[in-house]
């Protein structure tokens, strides 16, 4: 396959009046073309950042300090600001979490999306309205033709997101990146909408970045993931295997929160403790005050992401990798967590931690 999207080494810090924080730190991934490669982690892990850069959206404070992303071949960051316009509007489209504010509020729905059809593809205005009624009808907007003439205030939130997913494709474009797109709606609209993007992003064979916290939505929707931590990639993995193998302990603990139907449990499992101050990150491995398999070397080395097949170094090509020493140095304790799977991925996803320690080492 032909990677439409490489980002290797990518380093972004925000410069802030109580310190840096560096919010992206050596960040590596690819997206296959016509792929969904879902970015998970909780906030803070830098997974927004990360999308972000891709479509060349940092402001001040922030800086991108480091590495390089390549959509199809060229280097996004040294194009200047209307180059990567250009890409943004005709190959890379997006769809962001408030789609009612990424819409303007005095145009109507339909001229919004006509208008990026007339200006990117060169459509002239009667066609351009023709392909957004139709875009619009394809993504679900009932009676399409009419409501093309309504404000984005007379649209609900989930007819906003569909709205905006009508918008990220009406150029064709090849990449769609997609942050939190469904964590202001309702869980059943939530489902409605992942479903709609995973069935459009098949149909028009668009590769897709989904950026969420939740690994439960990248279940049914994803063909491959990465998770973050503090602004690192600690695990990457086709998401069966993801689900099925995990092999970090933070992907295990993020398992073990997602609630299941007819569990009794009157607590969910949770990961103890919050993500660190991105401004002075633990030393060693960043998960280290949480992990329960922590052990005095986790405080010293920060372990790279590796094949945890071999130990050796992951590459952009590699599927699987994990950044833990387990799969380098070897842990005296091992990850000693056990696996339980109940359906597929989609479905129900049983995994218990079996945690050794109620936290990490003291520091
Ligand atoms: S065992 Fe150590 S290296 Fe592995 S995730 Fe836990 S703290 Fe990090």
């Amino acid at each position: 396959m032909t990677a439409v999207l490489e980002v290797e080494d990518l380093t972004v810090r925000f410069y802030t009046e109580e310190g840096v924080v560096t919010a992206v730190d050596g960040l590596s991934y690819r997206i296959e073309a016509g792929e969904t490669f879902g970015v998970v982690g909780e906030s803070g892990a830098g997974k927004s950042v990360a999308a972000l850069s891709v479509l060349g959206l940092i402001d001040s404070p922030g800086r991108i300090e480091g590495g390089e992303v390549r959509f199809e071949g060229e280097d996004l960051l040294s194009m200047d600001e209307s180059e990567l316009r250009s890409v943004r509007g005709d190959e890379v489209g997006t769809v962001f979490q408030d789609a009612r504010a990424a819409l303007n509020p005095v145009y109507t729905v339909g001229e919004q999306i006509a208008e990026t059809i007339e200006h990117h593809l060169g459509y002239p205005p009667s066609a351009a309205r023709d392909r957004a009624i139709r875009l619009l009808d394809r993504v679900g907007i009932a009676d399409a033709e009419t409501r093309y003439s309504d404000y984005p205030h007379e649209f609900s939130g989930g007819m906003c997101q569909r709205a905006a997913i009508a918008m990220a494709l009406s150029c064709d474009p090849e990449l769609i990146v997609a942050d939190e797109p469904t964590t202001a709606l309702d869980v059943t609209v939530e489902a409605r909408i992942l479903d709609l993007l995973a069935e459009l992003a098949d149909e028009f064979d668009v590769a897709v970045q989904l950026v969420t916290h939740d690994l439960g939505v990248i279940a049914g929707t994803c063909d491959r993931a990465m998770v973050m931590y503090a602004g690192e990639a600690v695990e990457t993995a086709p998401i069966e295997e993801l689900y099925y193998d995990p092999k970090h302990p933070y992907t295990a603990g993020l398992m073990s929160a997602i609630p299941r139907v007819g569990d009794d449990d009157d607590r969910l499992p949770t990961i103890p403790g919050t993500m660190p101050d991105p401004i002075d990150p633990p030393p060693g491995c960043r998960f280290h005050p949480r992990c329960p398999f922590a052990e005095e070397a986790c405080t010293r080395t920060d372990p790279a992401l590796v094949d945890p097949e071999t130990g050796e170094a992951a590459t952009l090509d590699d599927d699987r990798a994990a950044a833990c020493l387990e799969y380098t140095e070897g842990l005296s304790g091992g990850l000693d967590y056990s696996v339980e799977v109940a359906g597929g991925t989609g479905e129900h996803v049983e995994k218990t931690i079996d945690e050794r320690d109620e936290g990490g080492p003291d520091e």
